[in-house]
């Protein structure tokens, strides 16, 4: 039973606890507890302060729905309130509510469930078809103006197929996928796929949310000026659809067929999809569930804190409770030092978990982690499993734990740079076996035979100390050691030989250099830079500028390829692959090589649009199919700027760099002509 005094002091550390959290979870973006613990707490706050309404606190925290509300970015407000969601955590909750809205609605009707999408609610303002803002839920009635960053969202419309006054509410989230991808370059890494998301759509530079492949469903509408005749939530969907947004197809109506008030089995179906879940390439915390008719929503209406007409059924996130043993270290191909949580193996949703990532010291010192600890650990679907918070601190007094001062493979003192620390030998022999198993990997240069223990037994026999020495072993000799036969000795012989196939590009992204993966080398590649030579001569003779103006390519990428390419020691494992007969260059395709290679050793630049050439790209492709190099934005080193009508700023650094200006009409002549104008 409660007493007043305990209400009183329950309040007050509720209180302060969701206060706490609330500033993690919605300016930082990493909160320490799960929804379901947070809105547990909110519930006992709001249940509490129910009941001794004079002990609410003047700061009480439930007076904010929650808010992203954070600095740096404009405050707007909402012209329709951004309301959440009531709640349901069972089948029967549902069919409740479905009760009461029949109750209410005095018609028959039906329902639309949705994936309810595990991201950050974003509201877009058009105005006569054009996006004009772009703005968080904030506490539901002011927001923050993020427009330059969803302007970078490609599947966010920036105009519409029809001039309409609208605002459209969706959901800003980051695939599984790529999340996994990411995450592990993050400096601070995040926990989950909505945090890196939330994260992404409040950079300070809309450049650095351009890099995030962000997507969003579109799910709600409304009209400022109602010309549009949409009479339920399925015909805004089709509206959104053919307005150019992207819709979620995953989507069941659920009518009311006998007018008895029973709706197929809707329990049933939440099951289901609560099944398949983890098979989504995108992360959904529950499902929603709308009355369909637009008229009968307004009928009924809003209580103070949601609408009557929407229910959101809740999935308890894949989480379970577990002791660390145990924190190792391991040792990236880069020298990077990852803190790994050795864990009592435990089910978490459908897989085994005993190991743990835990990215960073920064990381450690957010959850003050010890060994010891019982840990809550989620795993998201395909997500890689994560400490969300310590649940209970150990009793063997360990305090936070802390890296080690020395690298364990070598010895050598380690350094910090950034949020991460790093084990600065290039020899160490744990970083010798990740950047072989890299190069030989599956994604790379794909050796048969090369599996982690036969990269290890190389390097600890002293056989191979760097790449290209995996060339120059003789595996013959090995026969007779453990685990090597005849056959197998055969087989690592005959896939070394083989990768010397293996073309360029391939070869690229198996040396490893930070920050340059495939995409990275196709753009490179494509924008003609064919072979490592080039790419050596631009580095030596520093000329960065070409190679930033590459579309596609930041600084960051850059700046890596640079210091990677400097260092003696990787011009050396470059060398020697050269000498082994590993391909370091790319020909041209067959029709690029029939054409004459008029535009060989030329950087073009093309604006404006063309009659003959729309898109532009046509022309990029011809100029890059005789031999010309291209960017999208002219630089000292440009040669030539291919204007179109309309040329605006382009055309003036140009005249500023005196580069030389070809029109349509003489780009054309050049092509038949087959003669490079060199007037420069
Ligand atoms: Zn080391």
């Amino acid at each position: 039973m409660e007493t007043v005094e305990h209400a009183q002091v329950e309040i007050a550390r509720l209180s302060e606890e969701l206060r706490r959290h609330q500033h993690h979870y919605y300016v930082e973006a990493q909160p320490l507890v799960s929804d379901t613990q947070y809105d547990r707490m909110m519930d006992r706050l709001l249940y509490l302060e129910g009941l001794y309404p004079e002990l609410k606190l003047s700061d009480s925290p439930s007076q904010r729905v929650g808010s992203d509300l954070g600095t740096g970015f404009p405050e707007v407000r909402h012209t329709v309130p951004v309301l959440s969601l009531d709640k349901a955590y069972t089948g029967d909750g549902v069919l409740q509510w479905i009760e009461r809205c029949r109750q209410r609605g005095e018609q028959r009707l039906s329902f639309v469930v949705e994936e309810k999408i595990d991201g950050v609610s974003l509201v877009l303002y058009y105005e006569k078809g054009l996006l004009a803002r772009a703005v968080t839920r904030g506490n539901g009635f002011v927001g923050n103006d993020v427009t330059p960053n969803a302007k970078t969202i490609k599947s966010i419309p920036l105009r519409l197929s029809r001039p309409l006054d609208i605002a459209v509410r969706g959901e800003v989230f980051l695939p599984k996928e790529d999340f996994n991808t990411l995450n592990g370059t993050m400096e601070v890494p995040y926990a989950n796929p909505r945090n890196l998301a939330a994260g992404t759509i409040r950079r300070l530079k809309s450049s650095e949310t351009a890099m995030v492949p962000l997507k969003m469903f579109a799910y709600e509408a409304s009209f400022t000026n109602p010309t549009e005749a949409v009479h339920s939530h399925v015909e805004i969907l089709r509206l959104l659809k053919d307005l150019g947004f992207l819709v979620n197809p995953s989507l069941a109506v659920f009518a009311d067929a006998d007018g008895d008030g029973t709706y197929g089995d809707i329990p049933d179906y939440l099951g289901k999809l609560e099944q398949q879940r983890s098979t989504l390439a995108y992360e959904i915390d529950g499902l929603v569930i709308k009355v369909n008719e637009l008229g009968v929503r307004d009928f009924l209406g809003y209580t103070g804190h949601h609408p009557r007409w929407a229910l959101a059924y809740k999935f308890d996130a894949p989480e379970a409770q577990t002791e660390v043993l145990d924190i190792g270290v391991q040792v990236g191909r880069t020298g990077r030092i990852t803190p790994v949580a050795r864990v009592k193996t435990v089910k978490v949703g459908n897989s085994m978990v005993s190991n743990v990532t835990l990215h960073n010291q920064d990381y450690i010192n957010l959850l003050e982690l010890a060994i010891g600890d019982t840990v809550a650990i989620s795993k998201r679907g395909d997500v890689i499993p994560a400490v969300e918070r310590v649940v209970e601190k150990n009793e063997e007094g360990n305090t936070t734990w802390q890296l080690p001062a020395e690298c364990p493979s070598c010895k050598t003192t380690l350094v910090r740079n950034g949020a991460h620390t790093f084990c600065p030998n290039g020899a160490c022999p744990d970083q010798v076996v990740g950047r072989i198993s890299f190069f030989v990997g599956r994604q790379q240069m794909d050796l048969d035979g090369f599996g982690p223990e036969t990269v290890s037994f190389l390097v600890d026999k002293g056989l191979v100390h760097d790449i290209p020495d995996i060339y120059t072993v003789d595996y013959d000799a090995l026969v007779g050691e453990p685990g090597f036969g005849e056959k197998k000795a055969g087989a690592l012989a005959q896939a070394v030989e083989k990768s010397k196939e293996q073309p360029y590009r391939l070869v690229l992204v198996a040396l490893g250099i930070p920050d340059f993966g495939k995409k990275a080398v196709d753009l490179l590649v494509n924008a003609g830079i064919r072979s490592m030579k080039q790419l050596l001569e631009m580095v030596d003779s520093g000329d960065a500028e070409t190679l930033v103006a590459i579309k596609g390519f930041g600084k960051k990428t850059v700046d890596s390829l640079f210091a990677e390419l400097s260092d003696a020691k990787v011009r050396e494992r470059i060398a020697r692959l050269i000498l082994l007969g590993l391909q370091f260059s790319e020909a041209a395709t067959d029709a690029e090589e029939m054409l004459p290679q008029i535009f060989r050793n030329q950087v073009w630049c093309v604006t404006g649009s063309f009659e003959r050439f729309a898109p532009r790209s046509l022309a990029l492709k011809e100029i890059e199919a005789r031999g010309g190099r291209t960017t999208s934005s002219v630089t000292s080193k440009t040669s030539h700027l291919l204007a179109g009508s309309g040329a605006g700023s382009k055309l003036q650094q140009a005249q500023s760099f005196g580069t030389t200006i070809v029109d349509e009409q003489q780009f054309i002549r050049m092509l038949e002509g087959g003669e490079s104008d060199d007037s420069r």
